[in-house]
């Protein structure tokens, strides 16, 4: 509990809340709370009013687990999207961050998770269930996207054998050297992962 004496109650109450914010320790919380004092009360009851509808408006989709306003997300109900294939990420807003691409047209689904001994996380605590059902429906392509850690390796292995039979092809993003880099910044995991996976010159 933070504690500043004289600090009027709403003001520790909203100083409390910050800072259980990740990243935001007592002194941001303290600085954003005193900083919402200062502006005009439209802009906390907005703010206010954003956060409400947080939880109310938003959910996740009954099918992909990506984010989702009713029901499906955005993506399952897209016509154009190509639902044959599947990149398979662990958080939704992994999503977000894969669609920043604008080339990928296929369907996406969401673990919520990676699978991670130490935290407790075996492949029941993933949203495997309902990727089992969207591939006895018939998928021609599952694309591995989870995350270039030890856990998500091992996730996208995982899966990979899970999946990999039938008609089913299984792949996994490459890594490599970011657009605009240059290789002298480069860890030496993603360099050698980069020279692993090259590609042929067209
Ligand atoms: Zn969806």
């Amino acid at each position: 509990m933070i504690h500043f004496p004289g600090m009027p109650a709403p003001l520790a109450r909203v100083v409390e809340m910050f800072s259980t914010l990740p990243g935001v320790g007592p002194k941001t919380a303290m600085r954003l709370g005193l900083n919402l004092l200062t502006r005009p009360a439209s802009d906390t009851l907005a703010l206010a009013s954003a956060l409400h509808s947080l939880h109310e408006q938003v959910s996740f989709c009954d099918c992909c687990g990506c984010f989702s306003e009713q029901g499906h997300c955005h993506f399952c109900d897209d016509p154009k999207r190509d639902r044959s294939t599947i990149c398979v990420v662990e958080q939704p807003v992994d999503v977000l961050m894969m669609e920043r691409g604008h080339g990928y047209r296929g369907s996406y689904h969401v673990l919520q998770g990676r699978l991670s001994p130490v935290d407790g996380m075996g492949p029941d605590q993933l949203r495997l269930v309902s990727l089992d059902r969207r591939v006895e429906q018939g998928i021609r392509e599952m694309i591995m996207a989870t995350s270039a850690t030890v856990d998500g390796e091992a996730t996208a292995h995982y899966l990979a054998n899970r999946y990999q039979q039938g008609a089913v092809h299984v792949s996994r993003i490459a890594r490599g050297v970011p657009e605009g880099s240059e290789l002298e910044y480069l860890d030496e995991h993603t360099l050698s992962r980069a020279l692993d996976q090259r590609v042929c010159w067209q």
